[in-house]
């Protein structure tokens, strides 16, 4: 386990669990936010590194600890979930959390993965055709979010067993072959293919995913979870197209915003976050 620094008595920790944990930008981000808001002395974020085997008896510990609440990141989502004592709806339709908030003994589950993707896109997607690829956790997130939001969701995934599961417990739609993207206003990439930014990688970004960059064009949204340093491979090929590019890091941000929402129950400095996430 990484040492944990001490807290100053008095101090509210908030920490993100995940495993690996050290690459996390949670830290800087949620950092900068507390000191705009004012909140830096009386508020801590650290990050901690818990392997799977670990993850219940650490968080049980935390609250005695001076932690008021935490993020979770892989691969602790789904244990998250089944250790809380009560869940928010999006994390119990979703089926895994990423923020814990401790009251006493007491832990709470929420999921601002799915108010993270609304926030990212920043309009209103009713009405809109939008193609979710992946099928994997942060894929749920996105479908339940945007059908919550009133759109029509299609589901493209590798394995195309889980895009038809995935789409018949959500009520969404699943792709029978490769989708057609002219059919549709949005594109979310939910899968871990694309993460690294040279442009070397674009070829196998196209091979891997159902995506013709000559159908792209300034009518899409593009949305991609996966970040690096600099754009992805698909966030290139979007904004070359002249598609509304909107990048993973846009969605930890908003993402990240909710949490702290919950918490302090302040307004998140969203410019703050931003620019925190976004210096490497
Ligand atoms: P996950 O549960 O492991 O799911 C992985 C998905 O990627 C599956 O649908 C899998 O398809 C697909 N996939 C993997 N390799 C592929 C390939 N070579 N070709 C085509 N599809 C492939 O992962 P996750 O937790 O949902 O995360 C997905 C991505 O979102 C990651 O890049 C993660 O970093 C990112 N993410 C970002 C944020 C954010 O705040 N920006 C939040 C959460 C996640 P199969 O079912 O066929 O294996």
């Amino acid at each position: 386990a990484s040492p944990r620094p001490r807290a100053e008595p008095g101090v509210r920790r908030l920490a993100v669990l995940g495993h690996p944990v050290a690459h996390s930008r949670s830290p800087a981000m949620q950092s900068a936010a507390l000191a705009e808001l004012g909140l830096a002395g009386g508020w801590s974020y650290e990050a901690i590194d818990v392997a799977p085997e670990d993850f219940e008896g650490r968080v049980r510990a935390m609250p005695g600890e001076g932690f008021v609440g935490a993020n979770v990141t892989v691969p602790h989502k789904l244990a998250a979930l089944a250790l809380a004592d009560e869940a928010a709806s999006a994390a119990q339709a979703i089926g895994a959390a990423n923020t814990l908030t401790f009251d006493g003994e007491r832990i709470r589950a929420d999921n601002t993965d799915a108010a993270g993707i609304l926030g990212a896109i920043g309009q209103s997607t009713k009405g809109l055709g939008v193609l979710v690829m992946g099928a994997g956790g942060s894929a749920r997130a996105a479908v339940w979010a945007l059908l919550g939001d009133g759109a029509g969701v299609t589901i493209w995934n590798r394995t195309p067993q889980r895009a038809t599961q995935l789409a018949s417990e959500l009520g969404a739609v699943s792709a029978t072959g490769p989708p057609n993207i002219e059919d549709f206003d949005v594109i979310v990439n939910a899968t871990t293919v694309g993460m690294a930014a040279s442009r070397g990688l674009q070829a196998p970004v196209l091979k891997n995913l159902p995506i013709d960059a000559d159908c792209l064009s300034a009518r899409h949204l593009v949305v991609d979870l996966a970040y690096g340093d600099g754009d992805t491979a698909l966030m290139q090929i979007a904004k070359a197209r002249g598609a509304r590019a909107v990048d993973g890091l846009e969605v930890l941000v908003h993402q990240g915003a909710a949490s702290l929402r919950i918490w302090t129950g302040e307004e998140p400095p969203i410019e703050a976050m931003r620019g925190a996430t976004r210096v490497s």
